[in-house]
């Protein structure tokens, strides 16, 4: 699939899934500008996209503040003439039992993960509307979906992604413009690694194709949403968890 020509914005690019969707973006001819909460954590993969022949940027950006989306976006057009792929990626985690989670966990979580996502469209909005051209993918997860105790912050915000994926799927449908999220099961990232034994052992015995997800079955998913084939469909959610939420 080729995106020759064109630019994406990832945010959340330095590691873990975000940087597979980075690298495979530039593999398939975008020119990417990095997103981490600071410049120098998205250096080693912008390295790897220009080593290899690509363009990119690395942009120290917190997802949670408006203004530092709307910079993000100008410089990447101010770089790369335009803005046609959007990935919101960044996310964290803060897992508690309600009782347990304080009003600083529910807002963090809240913030990154879903107004963080609300920032960069709205930041991308005008460029895509006035190219008449655009996908934005956002990164939900199954939790999104089906909810999980200890996650009613994480769970929350993505199960908000999916509903500001489907606004925006309308919002945007007649300017040539789609919107779908991504709904990861378990990936092996820094996010998953302080997984009990015994929740890895169910996962895999709970998935149908055996094994936890890697960045790059995710960023498969990302770069086939990207793609003019894809072009009629918007509004979705592609689940990627290798059949565990069958
Ligand atoms: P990860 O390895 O922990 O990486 C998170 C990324 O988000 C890092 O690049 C981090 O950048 C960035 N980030 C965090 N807060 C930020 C902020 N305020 N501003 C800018 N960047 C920020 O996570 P991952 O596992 O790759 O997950 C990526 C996305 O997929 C997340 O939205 C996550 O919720 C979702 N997801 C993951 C899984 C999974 O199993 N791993 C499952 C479902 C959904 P820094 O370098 O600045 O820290």
């Amino acid at each position: 699939m080729s995106l020759t020509g064109k630019a994406a914005l990832v945010t959340g690019a330095s590691r873990g899934i975000g940087r597979a969707i980075a690298l495979g973006l530039a593999e398939a001819g975008c020119a990417v500008a990095c997103i981490a909460s600071r410049k120098e954590n998205a250096a080693d993969v912008v390295s790897e996209i220009t080593a290899g022949g690509g363009k990119a940027l690395a942009i120290g950006a917190d997802v949670g503040s408006l203004a530092a989306a709307e910079e993000a976006v100008s410089r990447c057009i101010a770089e790369f003439g335009s803005l046609d792929v959007l990935v919101n990626n960044a996310g964290i985690a803060r897992d508690q039992l309600i009782l347990r989670m304080t009003e600083e966990e529910w807002d963090q979580v809240i913030t990154t993960n879903l107004k963080g996502a609300w920032n960069f469209a709205k930041a991308a909005a005008k460029p895509m509307m006035k190219a008449r051209w655009g996908r934005i993918i956002n990164l939900s997860s199954i939790v999104g979906l089906s909810g999980q105790a200890g996650q009613t912050n994480y769970a929350a915000a993505k199960a908000g992604l999916i509903g500001l994926t489907m606004s925006l799927a309308k919002e945007f449908g007649s300017r040539g413009i789609t919107c779908n999220a991504v709904a990861p099961g378990f990936i092996e990232t820094d996010m998953t690694q302080g997984l009990p034994n015994e929740m890895r052992e169910q996962i895999l015995k709970s998935a149908p194709v055996g094994r936890l997800g890697t960045p790059e079955d995710v960023a498969a998913a990302v770069l086939f949403l990207a793609g003019e084939g894809a072009s009629y469909i918007t509004g979705q959610v592609l689940v990627v968890d290798g059949g565990l939420t069958l």
